[in-house]
Parts: structure tokens; C-alpha cells; sequence
């Protein structure tokens, strides 16, 4: 077939047909990709770690708008992709809310380096 059938927006109210293989129109295409991440992300942890880790990390996540907390404060907007302790459970941090904060890799890996000097 040629011509795949041609199909509504996956978008609440929005009549755009999309070609066959896509779910949204170009309006609405970043919903798709967003909803590709997620499920990619939830994959990726529900593996190596425990379903409680998972739920908390999204929690902090959306708490933080998913950015980056430590580019927020110097006016960077970054998507962050990690939780970090803002006091290390090395020395003596919690997993609780108020001692985790949404960070980006960079940052965490610069994070990580300065911890262990
Ligand atoms: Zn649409
Ligand atoms: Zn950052």
C-alpha cells in the first residue's frame, strides 16, 4: 500500500489528519516526543531501581517543572535529567523531598567531581 491512511491528531480537539505512522500533527508534534520520553525514562529506572526510587524521582521532577535547580539559580533554564542530593547521603543527607533537587547531567557530573576532592 502506498498510501497509508491518512488519521485524526491524537491531540484533544484537534481535527488535523496526520499521515499513517505519525500520532499528532506538526502542531502537536512535541506531545508525542514528550510522551516518548517518559516512557523511555520510566523503562530505564524501573530496572536498575526500586519502583519507591522511581516514584519519588518523578515526584521531585515535576515539583522542580523538570529544571534544573542549580541553572535555575544562576538564570539557566535547563531541563534536568537527574535528582540530586543537595547534602550527599555521604554526609549525612536524607532522601527526603526537601534534600533532593532536580539537576541536569552537566551540573551533576560537576557536582559529583567537586564532592570527591
Ligand atoms: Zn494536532
Ligand atoms: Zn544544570
Amino acid at each position: 500500500m502506498p498510501n497509508r491512511p491518512k488519521r485524526p491528531c491524537k491531540h484533544r480537539g484537534c481535527r488535523e489528519l496526520v499521515a499513517g505512522g505519525k500520532s499528532y500533527c506538526e502542531q502537536h508534534a512535541h506531545e508525542e516526543i514528550k510522551w516518548k520520553a517518559d516512557a523511555v525514562r520510566g523503562n530505564r529506572h524501573a530496572r536498575g531501581y526500586g519502583n519507591a526510587w522511581v516514584k519519588k524521582r518523578e515526584r521531585i521532577l515535576s515539583r522542580d517543572c523538570g529544571l534544573c535547580q542549580v541553572c535555575k539559580r544562576i538564570g539557566r533554564v535547563t531541563i534536568a535529567t537527574e535528582v540530586d542530593h543537595r547534602v550527599p547521603k555521604s554526609q549525612g543527607g536524607t532522601d527526603a523531598d526537601e534534600n533532593l533537587q532536580s539537576i541536569c547531567r552537566e551540573c551533576h557530573a560537576t557536582k559529583t567531581g567537586s564532592e570527591r576532592r
